[in-house]
């Protein structure tokens, strides 16, 4: 059992962060009581936005005196209620350490804090022409901490890779209060275990991350995005596995189901590019030259045609291009509002087994007598499965929902596949955990959580059943 947050505690915690940062009106809790995970929300007693890592340290070390809980906070904008206070307590938001520290061209590394939103990284990174790759849909909303949490991916991670492959360094502070500055600038480090990729994906449950050095690349040259509509989804599914098959890595290679592509079109109030098609794939190349991107392009456009495509669409102005991404990044927020009530997974399989994948959540749609839109990162095995209440009745609703999810569950593990791809287990999908993992493999992780917080102060009721 917890302690409650009194006036006492409150008011050590604005003499750490300042009066204007400690917050515990009922307006702000309830901004503070949801991440982007539909249907799941929970009141903090209080919330803190830091400004740094001493302050975080100073805030664990009177959670730990007060047995407090601590949940830490990027953005909101996770899938999975990472961000929730499930047992009230503090929140910790890093919004406020929202500094990009330095891009250092020498290394090709930049610094920057927890609450940076990744988008402005990519703009400040882009203008001194230099690349950080991942990409999550959210990137306009969401903070590099809170990818970094999560290990986000996006679109680009067909070529480029996830969060991890990009952190070099990070100063974090664990639940005693101490503040540890794990790796550096560096491309190569095998100094210890590290720690930097424990943290990495620990969805908040371990450490408070307080600043980040990123690897950086090149910014390719040359990009060219492509759509291809077909009027069956099982084609489009088939045109991914060819397109892995042919040893082609395109920057993306994402899969949108019609329905998908009709509520973006509602929410828009106009009309999506071949919005009659039945599934579209949005392919993005880059390289350095015209001729390597068109070479690529002349063979990825023949293998979707060859698998059914209607045509292959290539977006010659930066326009069109746009609006092919916003259709793609607005799925989400379309879909909620199609129906409010909806249930998302976000399932992972070896990418050739996307078509066997798509075919097998048709089949558990029409045994369910429910509808399910599938799209997502099919070029890398990651497919966002949405259920939809629509107008089912609540209790129909509640009875089919577990049933759909178990059922998607034992498919994916079937092919080989995991539990979630990129939007972490958090409380969502805590309780599927042993089904995915061993209980070995679950033992061995809670004894590192163990080690880390002993006391069970940060972010406690995630991640494990
Ligand atoms: C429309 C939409 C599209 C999305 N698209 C993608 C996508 O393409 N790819 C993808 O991977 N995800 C995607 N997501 C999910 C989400 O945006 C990512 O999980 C993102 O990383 C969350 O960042 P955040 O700042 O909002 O974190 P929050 O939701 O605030 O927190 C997420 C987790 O991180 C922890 N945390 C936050 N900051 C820190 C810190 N400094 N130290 C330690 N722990 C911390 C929190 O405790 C929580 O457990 C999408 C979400 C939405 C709503």
């Amino acid at each position: 059992m917890y302690n409650r947050v009194n006036h006492q505690i409150v008011e050590r915690l604005q003499s750490i962060a300042g009066k204007n940062n400690v917050l515990f009106d009922a307006e702000a809790l309830e901004l503070y009581s949801h991440d982007q995970t539909p249907n799941v929300k929970a009141d903090p007693e209080v919330v803190v936005r830091v400004t740094s890592a001493n302050q975080v340290a100073e805030i664990f070390r009177l959670a730990q005196q007060a047995h407090i809980p601590v949940t830490p906070r990027g953005a909101g904008y996770g899938l999975s209620g990472g961000a929730i206070p499930q047992l009230g307590g503090i929140v910790l938001s890093t919004e406020k350490m929202n500094r990009i520290l330095e891009i250092d061209k020498e290394n090709l590394m930049v610094t920057v804090e927890p609450g940076v939103i990744t988008g402005d990284i990519h703009r400040a990174v882009e203008a001194e022409g230099l690349f950080y790759p991942p990409d999550p849909a959210s990137l306009d909303s969401c903070t590099i901490g809170g990818n970094i949490a999560e290990n986000a991916g996006g679109p680009r991670a067909v070529k480029y890779g996830v969060t991890n492959q990009y952190v070099c360094g990070l100063e974090a502070v664990l639940p005693n209060g101490e503040i540890i500055r794990a790796g550096g600038k560096l491309v190569k480090n095998v100094t210890g275990y590290s720690l930097i990729q424990l943290l990495i994906g620990s969805e908040g449950t371990l450490a408070v991350v307080t600043k980040i050095i990123l690897r950086l690349i090149p910014l390719p040259k040359i990009q060219i995005d492509l759509l291809a509509p077909y009027d069956d989804f099982q084609k489009a599914a088939d045109t991914v596995s060819a397109i892995v098959a042919q040893r082609i890595l395109p920057t993306t290679l994402e899969f949108m189901e019609q329905d998908s592509i009709l509520a973006v079109q509602q929410l828009l109030g106009r009309e999506v590019h071949f919005n009659q098609a039945a599934a579209h794939l949005l392919i993005q190349l880059d390289g350095n030259t015209v001729e390597a991107v068109d070479a690529d392009l002349q063979i990825v456009g023949e293998l979707c045609l060859q698998h059914g495509a209607l045509e292959v669409f290539v977006a010659k102005d930066r326009l069109t291009r746009d609006r092919m991404w916003e259709a793609r990044r607005k799925i989400i927020e379309a879909l909620n509002h199609m129906s409010p009530v909806s249930h998302m997974e976000d399932v992972v399989v070896p990418r050739s087994e996307i078509p066997k994948l798509l075919r097998g959540i048709k089949a558990i749609a029409a045994e369910n007598k429910v509808r399910i839109v599938s799209f997502g990162h099919a070029g890398d095995g990651n497919v966002h499965v949405n259920t939809l209440k629509e107008s089912m009745p609540d209790d129909l609703w509640e009875a089919v929902v577990p049933v759909v999810v178990e059922q998607l569950y034992r498919l994916t593990l079937s092919l080989g596949g995991m539990l979630t791809g990129e939007h972490g287990i958090g409380l969502t999908r805590r309780q599927y955990l042993p089904l995915a993992l061993d209980a070995a493999q679950i033992e061995v992780m809670r004894g590192i959580r163990q080690v880390f917080d002993p006391n069970n102060i940060l972010n406690p009721g995630k991640i494990f059943p």
